[in-house]
Parts: C-alpha cells; sequence; structure tokens
C-alpha cells in the first residue's frame, strides 16, 4: 500500500465522509482488516474560510502549502486536498510539497467523459461557481458547465456555510437545491455535479431527474486507487 496524505477540515463534515469512503474502498479490494493507509492533516477551518470570503487565497495557499510540507515530511507518497474549492490553489500546493496531487476535477471530469456526458450542471461554493479555476477545467476537457442563476447561487453557497460545514442538515435547504438542480436540468443539464464535498450530505439521487456526480465520493475513489497502487 502506498501512504495518502489528506489536507482535511474543509470542513470536518466532509472529511469524516472521505474518512470512511476511503477505508471501505480499501477494505472492498482487499477484503478482512484491512484499512487505507493514511496521513490526515485537519486544519481550523475558520480562518481559512475567513480568507476565502476575504479574497485572500494567498494566506489560504500558506495554511495548505505548510501541512502538506508536514504531510510529505510524515512519508506521505501523494496528496488528496479534501474540497473542491480549495482546488484554487491546488497547482501551488502540489508544487510547494513535491507530492503528486490527485485532482478533485480532473476525476471528476474523467468519470462524466466516461459515462459519454458533455453538458453538466453544477452546484458548489460561489467561489467554485463563479471563478475559473475549476469551472474552466472542466471546459478544458470538453465538458459544457451550467450554474444556477445569481440567487441560486447565493443560496446554495448559504447553505454550505451556514449549515452544513456545521453539520446542519434542514429538510427546507434540501428543497432549495432540488428546485436548483431542476433549473439546471432545464437549461440542457444532462447530469449534476456536486462539486463541493458536503452536498452529498443534504441530497442524493433521489432528489434529480439526472445523474448526480458526487465528487466526494469520485474523489475518495481516486484515492483508494492510489493507495492501492493500482
Ligand atoms: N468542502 C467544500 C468544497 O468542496 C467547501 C468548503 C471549502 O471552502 O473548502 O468546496
Amino acid at each position: 500500500m502506498r501512504t495518502l496524505g489528506v489536507l482535511g477540515g474543509m470542513s470536518w463534515t466532509s472529511t469524516q465522509t472521505y474518512y470512511r469512503l476511503l477505508n471501505e474502498g480499501v477494505a472492498a479490494r482487499l477484503g478482512g482488516l484491512h484499512s487505507a493507509q493514511l496521513l490526515l492533516h485537519s486544519v481550523d477551518f475558520a480562518p481559512v474560510a475567513q480568507a476565502q470570503h476575504d479574497g485572500d487565497w494567498d494566506a489560504t495557499l500558506a495554511v495548505l502549502s505548510q501541512a502538506a510540507q508536514g504531510l510529505a515530511r510524515a512519508g506521505a507518497e501523494g496528496l488528496l486536498i479534501a474540497t473542491n474549492t480549495m482546488h484554487k490553489v491546488a497547482d501551488e500546493v502540489e508544487r510547494a510539497c513535491g507530492l503528486p496531487l490527485l485532482h478533485i476535477a480532473d476525476a471528476t471530469a474523467e468519470a462524466v467523459l466516461a459515462d459519454g456526458l458533455t453538458r453538466v450542471g453544477l452546484l458548489a461554493t460561489a467561489f467554485t461557481m463563479e471563478q475559473d479555476f475549476y469551472v474552466g477545467r472542466l471546459r478544458d476537457k470538453g465538458i459544457d458547465v451550467v450554474v444556477p442563476d445569481a440567487a441560486q447561487r447565493a443560496e446554495v453557497q448559504r447553505v454550505i456555510y451556514d449549515e452544513l460545514c456545521l453539520d446542519v442538515v434542514l429538510d427546507s435547504s434540501r428543497e432549495t437545491y432540488r428546485g436548483a438542480m431542476a433549473s439546471l436540468v432545464e437549461r440542457g443539464a444532462e447530469a449534476v455535479v456536486l462539486g463541493c464535498t458536503e452536498i452529498s450530505l443534504l441530497v442524493g439521487p433521489d432528489d434529480s431527474a439526472v445523474a448526480l456526480y458526487d465528487t466526494t465520493r469520485i474523489h475518495a475513489d481516486a484515492g483508494v486507487e492510489f493507495i492501492l497502487g493500482s
């Protein structure tokens, strides 16, 4: 087994999902008491989230680079950043620590394209939906991306930071997300990418008329492949 370094805590509510999926994935492949060989650095999310909202991405980069360098020193052989949004600085973090990075958008694009789809809706943080680092990466691979309108984006963002990252899961917010996904489908989305690692805490396949691509699961699967060296 190879040791995977995980940068987590962004937020902890989705890092615990990653932890479960990575261990379940290794156990499913190797059986018995096998589990994932991991190093986890879980950050304090409050200052990271504050820096995101201030647009101070250099501050987030400093936190993640330092953590990733620590994981490398401790013996990690690869790096997984357990959040979509912080892939804003993924290339720089990868350079800073020298570990191969399992990019969440690349893994997601691969899954979408493998199913023959080329037009997806995206639900994510405002940073991920509105900036180019994620949408542009999908478009470069030939995937057309539809995002919700401004009012829906604001509500999707609010639910992530004010509820899901605090382990609050509300039926009223599930209805909001169902509506946002239905609008994306009306606008031609063949599937919806859950491009924030907490969203699968709120909605699942029963909430959508089209297939959902859960980036947490897709990314964790990529982590399992890395750990098992396959
Ligand atoms: N985990 C979320 C994501 O996948 C949002 C929290 C963060 O900003 O890192 O984008």
